[in-house]
């Protein structure tokens, strides 16, 4: 089973990595592919560059056998629509192998609006992070969605597609790309929230600065 975590990791930091980790030990999968996009497209202009937040992502999971990065979109010219990436993995993978799209639960909360999201749910699992408080709203189409598909993590290892398993990790970091940017921007130190390797390529590079 391979987990896909997308985003745009401007810059990558702990958040992503911690619950990237635990995710794999918590469902024993194969691998977590760290998964750049190249054109956000819910989302304005990245502050680094593609190449750099490729480089950065590199840095950050040196030597972690867990962690793979997965440069697809990054690289392509198409927008970042997830529906392709994954038929691109299932293609490269084969019918045989299960796969996970990792998700925030806020994110799930308008998954109807992605586009072609039934095909999605054909190609890969959803696990999707729960957040204590947070509720569906009810009789929406992803609370409906959710009702219909939910699977415990005990069943994902016989689901190739097209279940939902909520996950909760045990640790949650509240940290975001945008704070690191606002701390670099303001000329305050970000350190302790990502890797130093990433803070010291991100301050050789003058990111963030303006
Ligand atoms: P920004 O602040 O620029 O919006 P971000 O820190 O939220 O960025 P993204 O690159 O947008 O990071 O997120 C990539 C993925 O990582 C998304 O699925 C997002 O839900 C998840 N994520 C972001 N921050 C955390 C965190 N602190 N802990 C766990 N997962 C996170």
């Amino acid at each position: 089973m391979i987990a896909v975590m997308g985003g745009t990791f401007d810059p990558v930091h702990n958040g992503h990595l911690r619950s990237a980790l635990e995710l794999c030990q918590l469902l024993g999968l194969a691998e977590v592919r760290m998964l750049p996009c190249h054109q956000p497209t819910h989302r304005s202009r990245p502050g680094a560059s593609s190449e750099q937040r490729l480089e950065m992502l590199e840095l950050a999971i040196a030597g972690e056998e867990a962690l793979v990065v997965d440069d697809r979109e990054i690289l392509s010219d198409r927008p970042s629509y997830s529906v392709y990436t994954l038929e691109s993995m299932r293609n490269e993978y084969g019918p045989e192998t299960g796969l996970c799209w990792v998700m925030g639960i806020d994110a799930f909360a308008s998954f109807s609006r992605w586009n072609q999201w039934e095909r999605i749910l054909k190609l890969a699992n959803l696990v999707v992070l729960t957040r204590p408080g947070y509720q569906l709203s009810p009789g929406s189409v992803e609370a409906q969605i959710w009702q219909a598909r939910h699977i415990r993590p005990e069943q994902l290892p016989y689901q190739l597609a097209g279940g939902i398993v909520p996950v909760s990790l045990p640790s949650q970091l509240e940290i975001s790309a945008t704070y690191i940017r606002q701390q670099l921007f303001r000329g305050q130190s970000a350190r302790y929230l990502l890797p130093e390797c990433v803070l010291s390529y991100a301050q050789a590079h003058a990111l963030y600065r303006c």
